[in-house]
């Protein structure tokens, strides 16, 4: 993350703070505005995503379900500042880490609601990537899968003249069914995994040319804070950041293509694509060291149609580790 940007997002009272300080905004609550609340959830040790709440005037909107233990984590957060019911959930995308607790909210009261492309990619993937990371997490073990059952095919307004959030399908980016939290009085942007901020693009569910038009759709809200899916809240400029590092991946890959290299060429310069990306201030915190080959393969795939074959992949084994450790994206 570059310096500058770094010290934007963390505009407010940790302002002069380094990234000590941003650490310390794990698992503490965020007031953005009157009645909006951001929580910078704990991947690190319970691979958490971040949640954000509106307290309209009759009832809260919490913005992504997190795992059950991470619903856990915010519910008496969420009391403590106002008793009012949580009505609605709203899960940004099907991924565990983002979904996997609405049978918490259902049970605080809660409806959990998405767009329509969150069913299908839960057809897709469900229950077997449910049953995987129950054999790792007792607290999906512990509770149940819950569709979202309150469906918007491309845009839902909550809207009570005080508060107005606008849940917007932009088009495929992460996975195929991602939706965002738009505030237009606030002008702050809920993106879900849409846009991170920092080495969390997990490629495979989603497309990641179409993820560049899609964040490009959504650099023209005009958002001037970004509440990411994971990492730190950030300002506007964090859209474009995730932005170009799609962007210029994609050119690497396809600069190589149109040059005739071979796949075993392409997964042999996994490294100087890291380091040339890496070498890049303002996207060089989306470098991830373990990922990077596994966006390469899709990039390619993407562009030519076939995958790298079997024999130079890196070992699927440890990709799976990767994946357990962070959230089970892949399970
Ligand atoms: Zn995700």
């Amino acid at each position: 993350m570059c310096d500058i940007s770094r010290r934007t997002l963390l505009a407010g009272t940790a302002a002069l703070a380094g990234l000590a300080k941003a650490q310390d905004l794990v698992n503490r609550v965020d007031p953005l505005s009157p009645g909006v609340y951001f929580h910078q959830g704990d991947i690190e040790h319970h691979g958490h995503c971040n949640n954000g709440w509106i307290v309209f005037k009759d009832y809260v909107l919490v913005i992504d379900a997190n795992f059950p233990s991470g619903a856990r984590e915010i519910l008496p957060k969420i009391r403590a500042i106002t008793p009012k019911p949580i009505r609605f959930a709203f899960d940004t995308h099907h991924h565990g880490d983002h979904l996997y607790g609405n049978q918490v909210w259902v049970d605080n009261g809660a409806t959990p609601v998405a767009h329509t492309g969150v069913i299908e990619e839960l057809k897709r993937y469900e229950p077997g990537r449910w049953n995987e990371a129950a054999k790792s997490r007792p607290d999906v073990a512990a509770s149940q899968l819950k569709p979202p059952s309150v469906l918007f095919p491309r845009e839902l307004f909550f809207d009570d003249g005080e508060h107005r959030v606008e849940l917007l399908h932009l088009g495929v980016a992460h996975t195929h069914g991602d939706a965002m939290a738009w505030l237009p009085k606030e002008r702050i942007l809920f993106s879900g995994d849409a846009c991170v901020n920092g080495p969390y693009n997990f490629v495979g569910d989603g497309d990641v040319g179409k993820w560049i038009a899609t964040l490009d759709a959504a650099k023209k809200l005009g958002a001037q804070v970004v509440c990411p899916g994971h990492g730190p809240r950030g300002v506007g400029a964090v859209l474009e950041d995730q932005r170009l590092f799609f962007s210029h991946l994609r050119d690497r890959v396809s600069a190589m293509v149109q040059a005739g290299k071979t796949p075993r060429d392409i997964y042999g310069s996994v490294g100087q694509i890291q380091a040339d990306l890496t070498a890049e201030a303002r996207i060089a915190r989306y470098v991830s060291k373990d990922g990077l080959a596994d966006q390469v393969e899709k990039v390619y795939q993407e562009l030519t149609g076939t995958t790298f074959p079997e024999d130079v992949k890196a070992g699927k084994s440890a990709r799976l580790r990767h994946a357990r450790a962070h959230a089970l994206e892949l399970a």
